[in-house]
C-alpha cells in the first residue's frame, strides 16, 4: 500500500458566496468586476432552485422549464471588504445599466444594491450610490464559473465539468 504523500494541500479555484438578498436586504458595495456576467437559468420542478440553461443537452430545455436570466456581479462589501458574488434580475442589471455611461465599466462604482420589504422575491434595485471611486485599491477580478459551478452542485443530468463561459 503506497500513501499518496504531499506536503502542499489541494487548492480549490478561488471561489466566492454567493448572495442573494432576501427581502428588506441592501448591501453597500463596490463592483470589482468591469461588467454583469449574464446567463439564462432555468427554474427546476419544485419552483425552489435554478439551474443554468446549457444549450446543447439542456435538461431545463428538455423538461420544457421556463427560462430566466440572472446576473452576477462581483463586489466588495464596505461594511468589511468580504468579496462577494452578488446576483443581480434583469430588471436590476437594466435599472444599473440605465445609470452608468458605459455597462462594460462598472469597477469601482459604489452601489447600493436593495430587496423590497415584503418577500423574498419583492422587486431587486440597484443604484449608483456617489461617485466611481478613483485611484480605490480593488481585488483582482476572477474567473465566476468556479463560484457558480458551487451553486449549481448537485442538480441532477448536470455536466458541471462542460460549463464554461
Ligand atoms: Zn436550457
Amino acid at each position: 500500500m503506497t500513501l499518496k504523500l504531499s506536503s502542499v494541500p489541494p487548492r480549490d479555484p478561488a471561489t466566492l458566496h454567493v448572495e442573494r438578498l432576501k427581502a428588506g436586504q441592501e448591501l453597500l458595495c463596490h463592483a470589482v468586476s468591469q461588467s454583469v456576467f449574464g446567463l439564462t437559468t432555468h427554474w427546476n420542478e419544485s419552483g425552489r432552485h435554478s439551474l443554468p440553461c446549457t444549450s446543447v443537452n439542456c435538461p431545463g430545455c428538455k423538461k420544457g422549464l421556463p427560462a430566466r436570466w440572472k446576473g452576477f456581479l462581483h463586489v466588495i462589501r464596505c461594511s468589511d471588504r468580504k468579496q462577494l458574488l452578488v446576483e443581480l434580475t434583469s430588471t436590476a442589471t437594466a435599472l444599473l445599466h440605465d445609470q452608468v455611461p458605459q455597462i462594460d465599466q462598472l469597477r469601482g462604482y459604489r452601489l447600493r444594491i436593495y430587496r423590497g420589504r415584503g418577500a423574498d422575491n419583492s422587486r431587486l434595485r440597484c443604484e449608483l450610490y456617489g461617485e466611481k471611486m478613483q485611484g480605490l485599491v480593488l481585488p483582482s477580478e476572477i474567473d465566476l464559473i468556479p463560484s457558480l459551478r458551487k451553486i449549481w452542485r448537485g442538480v441532477p443530468d448536470l455536466d458541471l465539468d462542460t460549463l464554461t463561459a
